[in-house]
């Protein structure tokens, strides 16, 4: 039996914060006290440092030159080396819009990844590949954001199920626009198979997002971006998923996106359990200044971690997950421990694995972080064993 003691911490739990210890045994988390005595086989001195539980990051295509849809196990390899840099120990690899066939590749590809992860023997270097994000194809060519318009195609059943072949089992999420022709079924089926569906990329109604609501979908991916706007007169889908309580609102805090009135707002009117922070981080992410090539031909100019098409429309993020809990707290005033539960919990529970992930609670999977008062990552912990 593999015995870790982590002691001298600020242990962050769902509401609170409280110095103490954590035990955790043979990958999961056993005890959790002020005081632990233990014959262990590795111990740790926090020195006052926080733990948390690791973040999980449900929506991440890319980061430092490596993007999903490279459909190369090199690429997530990277991408999870980099993501565990941040305090992600589990993330969701997002695929984008593309042609038919290089969207299969990519869906396949990386869920070959994460089974491949899920039973390697080999020791781990990065964050665990949890599954696939499945974002954009199906949206709308109002608010396709980034997504290149050629490529944009309408929801056909035939067309899912290819993808969920691909994704054999690992598809977490799938992200489009609630309003178009077939896409009431499609929620249907994807909720069947296990799949939580988000409204994305819309130009939906108040009432066309309620019908996708109640059809099934249970995600907002991020919240106002790309989304029909919310006025006095038209509501949109942005007030209904910020009104029901069956919709976790993703949200990207990286101070661009969203304005900090926005996050408050965000925040009181959902809480911190329909709240999910997410990178959105694309290939660019982590470059330096300058002007880049997407593989779909267009450039974009990287500012200041700021991301954008010629035109200036946002593409993606450079947001890490640890910068997105420094920035909501900063921003909107939020305690850590909500920022936290926003990066762990709810992304867990999203993707239906609350009961393994997402706390530092007993019998849970010991993946969790060690971090100062600025969110800097100094040591993360997946499965009770140190990566970094
Ligand atoms: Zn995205």
């Amino acid at each position: 039996m593999k015995r870790l003691l982590i002691k001298n911490a600020k242990i962050v739990t769902q509401n609170r914060v409280t110095e103490g210890s954590l035990l955790a045994l043979d990958g999961r988390i056993a005890a959790l006290d002020v005081h632990i005595e233990a014959e262990v086989d590795s111990e740790v001195d926090a020195k006052g440092l926080f733990l948390s539980p690791g973040f999980i990051d449900i929506h991440n295509h890319g980061r430092a030159g490596f993007d999903v849809m490279d459909a190369k196990p090199e690429s997530l390899e990277n991408i999870a080396r980099e993501q565990i840099k941040h305090g992600v120990t589990g993330f969701l690899a997002t695929t984008d819009t593309a042609e038919k066939e290089k969207l299969w590749y990519a869906v396949n590809t990386a869920a070959k990844f994460c089974d491949n992860d899920k039973s390697a023997d080999k020791p781990r270097k990065g964050a665990q590949c949890l599954g696939v994000h499945v974002e954009g194809n199906y949206i709308s060519m109002k608010k396709r954001g980034s997504h290149p318009p050629e490529l944009l195609r309408p929801i056909s059943q035939e067309g899912l199920s290819t993808l969920l072949g691909a994704g054999n089992g690992n598809i977490r999420v799938m992200s489009f626009a609630p309003e178009l022709p077939g896409s009431l079924e499609a929620i249907r089926r994807l909720r069947r198979s296990g799949v939580a569906v988000a409204a994305a990329h819309t130009d939906a109604t108040f009432d066309e997002a309620m019908d996708g609501i109640n059809a099934g979908v249970t995600l907002a991916t991020h919240i106002f971006n790309s989304m029909r706007a919310m006025t006095h007169r038209d509501p949109s889908v942005v007030a209904a998923c910020l009104l029901d309580d069956r919709v976790t609102c993703e949200v990207i805090a990286d101070g661009t996106h969203l304005d900090p009135v926005i996050l408050q707002l965000v925040y009181r009117l959902k809480g911190p359990d329909r709240v999910a922070l997410i990178s959105d981080s694309v290939r660019f992410s982590g470059l330096p200044d300058g002007r880049y090539d997407r593989d779909d031909g267009r450039a974009v100019m990287v500012k200041g971690g700021v991301i954008r098409l010629g035109d200036g429309r946002l593409a993606g993020s450079s947001l890490s997950m640890n910068g997105a809990v420094r920035n909501i707290m900063r921003l909107a005033d939020i305690p850590l421990c909500h920022a936290v539960r926003m990066a762990s919990l709810v992304p867990a529970r999203i993707i239906g694995m609350e009961a393994t992930k997402g706390g530092l609670d007993v019998g849970k999977d010991a993946d969790m972080i060690l971090f100062d008062s600025d969110i800097n990552v100094s040591a993360v912990f997946i499965g009770g064993e140190r990566i970094i």
